[in-house]
């Protein structure tokens, strides 16, 4: 008996939240968007929500509401304590526009009940997040765009930058590089240049390499993923080698330097080389100048 209380009772619960959820472009993700298909958005928080929407001069679309645990903790870089997790969050679309995030930041102000905005630029992963954190007093409206995205990744942003790099084979190297950021935005292309500076082989009296390198923004961990593949020469006092090294790096980028580790494949085309050959595992630290828009 009390427990078909309860079925009538939840089942209510979910058909008023489907109701409200309906009002909504992109309102069918409220929900949660993993198996378990929970729809348990605050009641509340849905009619504030609608009460924002019709006061902006725009429409909302829904891209996240509500979030089990489960769903929460299978998304890379999610906060654990999300107010998503309570039904007290929503996610919407945004172009990108400074003029459309202020209004909302402005309407969350003017509500008295939503007290947290966060953002995000990065063009995979554009939105405002739009929430009420129950256990604080106070208004927060953040910039959560990963570094990444300002330093490299805005449209037109060209970056000079010098570094070090250190193998395992305790050999260093110099690097100057060049980026450019492609027009999505969200990744681009290094060229660089490696000049050997302390060898520990002395078989090996020059190294010089140049280089280009992919760039993606888009998976979350680390700020930066590359592949990449460089050219190079090598010479000793009687033989002359070239090679190519294919490389996958990934690394932070800090606000005036980056810090990479490359994992490349070193393939000489001489066997009198053979002593370089393999793999080759090099921290770079980079110092840059770098020209973004933001
Ligand atoms: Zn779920
Ligand atoms: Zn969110």
């Amino acid at each position: 008996m009390y427990s078909n209380i309860k079925i009538t009772l939840i089942s209510f619960i979910i058909l008023i939240n489907l109701l409200l959820s309906q009002n909504f472009n992109g309102g069918e993700n409220l929900k949660c968007q993993d198996q378990c298909n929970r729809n348990w958005m605050n009641k509340t928080f849905l009619k504030e929500l609608k009460k924002m929407e019709n006061k902006c001069s725009f429409n909302f679309y829904i891209t996240s509401g509500y979030r089990c645990k489960n769903f929460n903790n299978s998304l890379p870089g999610s906060d654990k304590k999300s107010t998503h997790l309570d039904g007290l969050a929503a996610d919407i679309k945004w172009d990108g526009s400074q003029k459309k995030l202020n209004e909302i930041i402005q309407l969350a102000k003017e509500s008295n009940y939503f007290n947290r905005i966060y953002f995000h630029r990065e063009p995979s992963n554009r939105h405002i997040h739009i929430g009420k954190n129950t256990n604080v007093n106070n208004f927060a409206a953040r910039d959560l765009t990963k570094r990444s995205y300002y330093k490299y990744s805005n449209n037109n942003a060209n970056n000079i930058y010098a570094g070090l790099i250190y193998n395992q084979k305790n050999n260093q190297y110099i690097r100057l590089g060049y980026h450019v950021t492609l027009d999505n935005g969200n990744s681009g292309f290094n060229i660089f240049t490696d000049k050997l500076i302390r060898k520990s082989n002395e078989n090996i009296k020059n190294q010089f390499a140049i280089g280009f390198n992919f760039n993606s923004f888009i998976i979350l961990g680390f700020d930066y993923y590359g592949l990449g593949l460089s050219l190079g020469s090598l010479s000793n006092n009687t033989n002359k080698s070239y090679y190519i090294e294919p490389a996958l790096s990934m690394g932070f980028i800090f606000d005036y330097c980056d810090v990479w580790l490359n994992i490349g494949n070193i393939i000489p085309n001489k066997s009198s080389f053979n002593e370089i050959k393999g793999t080759n595992i090099s921290l770079n630290i980079n110092i840059g100048y770098f020209n973004s828009n933001n």
